[in-house]
C-alpha cells in the first residue's frame, strides 16, 4: 500500500517549486493576456521562499511541512493566488496527522484544499480559474481510487484531468479575479492559475507515483 512520508510530501514540493520556476516566463506571459502580467513572477517569488524554507528548517512531519508550505507561500506570493495556493496548503495541513499518509489520506487531503480554495475565493466550476483545474483533478483522484486502481495510476489520471480542465478554461469568459474585468474579452485566453495547478499534479506524478 502507498505510504507517503514527510519526505516524499517534500520531494512533490520541491518538484513543483522547480517546475513553477521553469515556466514562470510562460505563466507571466499568460497573466499578461488576461491580467496584470505576474503570476510567473508571483509563484517564482514563493516557490523560492518554500525552498529557501524547506532547506533552512526541514519539518518532522507531515501536516508541519504541509503547513510551512502554506504559510510560507501566504506571506511571500502576493496577488489573489498568494492566499488561494496558501490555503490550499494550510487546509491539507488541517486534514493530515504528523505520520505518513496513504493514497486515500492523500485524497482527501487535496479535497480538503480544494474546500478551502473555494472558499477563500467563492469562484465555482466554470469561472474561470484554479478551480478548473484542480476541481476535476480531485475528481478523477477519488474516482480512481474508489474503483481500486493504485495510488501512481490514479494521480496519473488526476494530472491528466488537471491538464484537461486547464485547457477548457481557454474558451471560457472569466467570472473571478483580475481577468473578470475583461468580461468577454478574457475568452480565448488559458488561464495561467489552472495552468500553475496543473504543474502542481504534473509534480505530485513526478514524485510520488514512482
Ligand atoms: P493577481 O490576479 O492578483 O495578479 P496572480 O496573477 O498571481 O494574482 O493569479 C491569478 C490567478 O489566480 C488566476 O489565473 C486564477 O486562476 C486565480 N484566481 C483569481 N481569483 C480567484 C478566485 N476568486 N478563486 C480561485 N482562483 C482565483
Ligand atoms: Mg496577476
Ligand atoms: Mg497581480
Amino acid at each position: 500500500a502507498t505510504d507517503l512520508a514527510v519526505a516524499d510530501l517534500e520531494r512533490w514540493v520541491r518538484e513543483f517549486a522547480r517546475t513553477i520556476t521553469a515556466q514562470r516566463e510562460l505563466l507571466t506571459e499568460l497573466d499578461s493576456a488576461i491580467g496584470d502580467a505576474d503570476h510567473g513572477t508571483n509563484m517564482h517569488r514563493g516557490a523560492s521562499a518554500v525552498v529557501a524554507a524547506l532547506d533552512a528548517a526541514p519539518p518532522a512531519g507531515t501536516a508541519a511541512l504541509l503547513k510551512q508550505v502554506g504559510m510560507t507561500l501566504v506571506s511571500t506570493v502576493g496577488g489573489a493566488s498568494g492566499p488561494l495556493y496558501g490555503t490550499l496548503f494550510l487546509r491539507m495541513a488541517g486534514a493530515v496527522g504528523e505520520g505518513t499518509l496513504d493514497g486515500a489520506g492523500f485524497a482527501r487531503a487535496l479535497r480538503a484544499g480544494l474546500d478551502g480554495v473555494a472558499a477563500r475565493g467563492k469562484a465555482e466550476r466554470g469561472d474561470k480559474t484554479m478551480l478548473d483545474a484542480l476541481i476535476p483533478a480531485c475528481d478523477a483522484l477519488d474516482g480512481a481510487l474508489t474503483a481500486g486502481g493504485p495510488f501512481g495510476e490514479a494521480l496519473v489520471t488526476a494530472a491528466a484531468a488537471a491538464r484537461d480542465g486547464r485547457d477548457a478554461t481557454i474558451p471560457l469568459l472569466a467570472r473571478k479575479g483580475r481577468a473578470s474585468y475583461l468580461g468577454e474579452r478574457s475568452i480565448g485566453h488559458q488561464d495561467p492559475g489552472a495552468t500553475s495547478t496543473a504543474l502542481l499534479l504534473d509534480a505530485a506524478v513526478t514524485a510520488l507515483a514512482g
